[in-house]
């Protein structure tokens, strides 16, 4: 990403907060995630200019980030090199306490994935469901920072507000000073003395909340979408995590789908196999006249073009197949039996004769 806040919003370096606020959102409407489903570079923009504009919409972040750009004053734990060299050496594992570094300030809330249900027809036509989950919310009576209404957090004493203590040590390539969160007010910077009575300090409470979902024409069983932050939030006013939905499709009575294309086994009745037929035929999309011509077998396949499944971020939509099952009766009244009969003896075939009681009874048995 641009690590230049005022490249991201495409503003001048000298520009005013109303400029500001204007550039972050018209292009935040842009790069909304609702209006780019699936989009993931899209995605990427939306958090880069949140990001930015956290920054450059709060003059006191604003004019520490002009001064000491976007790692802060917090970063110069490093800035000697030191830190950088031992991750470097020992990855994760630096046995002097550096390892991976975490901004000070309030952490992001979590990622949250919640499994919803769709019918077959919204997951092929697309279309809009609703789930209502449980999850840690802003709390409205601090307004997040945790301190009851009239009071306010202070800086931590023990790390002056950096949320950071560092450590200097001596060894054989020099001094070298290592960095972590500070015990006293876990890496927040600010003490509360007095919590908000509401979320007990912690910024931040449980609730229902309702989200609208946007279901994508054509997704399928599985399914993942991103819901860029609307996830949990994080305490004393940490940024949300994202929500993940993920799409749990119910199958169908009918269709079934083999990539983009929906396939249907469609039984046709002996009579209408031979002799040919125009049925009428319910398709996802409405009424269609279906010829199936005489002497139709089993097996055979009628292809509906552009009547299957939209092709997912692409143009298009598969086709729907429908594949024959000649429906030979099972159940026949014997006035039908004579009749096939007769047409047995027209055509030379040999059947079992009428009287034979034990053919009936086999043939009863598997209906
Ligand atoms: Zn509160």
């Amino acid at each position: 990403m641009s690590d230049n806040y005022y490249e991201t919003l495409g503003v001048a370096s000298a520009a005013s907060q109303d400029e500001i606020k204007k550039a972050y959102r018209s292009l935040a409407r842009k790069f909304h995630p609702d209006a780019n489903p699936g989009d993931e570079e899209a995605e990427r923009r939306f958090k880069e200019l949140a990001q930015a504009y956290e920054v450059l919409s709060d003059q006191d972040k604003r004019s520490q980030y002009d001064r000491f750009g976007a790692a802060g004053p917090r970063g110069q734990g490093s800035a000697d090199g030191f830190g950088d060299i031992f991750d470097a050496f020992f990855g994760q594992n630096n046995p002097f306490g550096g390892g991976a570094q975490r901004q000070a300030g309030p952490p992001a809330g979590a990622d949250i994935e919640v499994i919803v249900d769709i019918t077959f027809v919204q997951a092929v036509l697309g279309g809009e469901t609703e789930v209502e989950l449980k999850l840690p919310i802003a709390c409205t009576a601090c307004e997040a920072t945790g301190a009851a209404p009239g009071t306010h957090s202070e800086a931590c004493a023990n790390c002056q507000g950096s949320g950071q203590v560092q450590r200097v040590r001596q060894s054989i390539l020099g001094q070298m000073i290592s960095t972590s969160a500070c015990p006293a007010c876990m890496g927040f910077g600010q003490v509360i003395s007095s919590p908000c009575s509401t979320c007990r300090g912690e910024g931040r409470t449980t609730a229902d909340k309702n989200f609208a979902i946007e279901i994508p024409p054509g997704v399928d069983n599985g399914a993942r979408l991103r819901l860029s932050g609307r996830g949990a939030a994080g305490p004393r006013g940490g940024g949300r995590g994202d929500l993940y939905v993920l799409l749990r499709v119910a199958g169908h009575e009918r269709f079934r789908r083999e990539g983009d294309d929906l396939i249907e086994e469609l039984w046709v009745p002996v009579t209408q196999a031979a002799l040919g037929a125009q049925i009428d035929y319910l398709t996802l999309d409405g009424d269609e006249d279906l010829v199936v011509p005489a002497g139709t077998v089993t097996g055979t396949e009628f292809r509906l073009r552009g009547r299957g499944v939209p092709r997912l971020n692409r143009r298009g939509r598969g086709d729907l197949v429908v594949r024959v099952v000649v429906d030979t009766p099972t159940k026949i009244s014997d006035e039908e039996a004579d009749l096939l009969r007769q047409l047995a003896e027209l055509r030379g075939e040999d059947v079992a004769p009428a009287d034979e009681g034990w053919l009936k009874r086999i043939r009863s048995a598997f209906c």
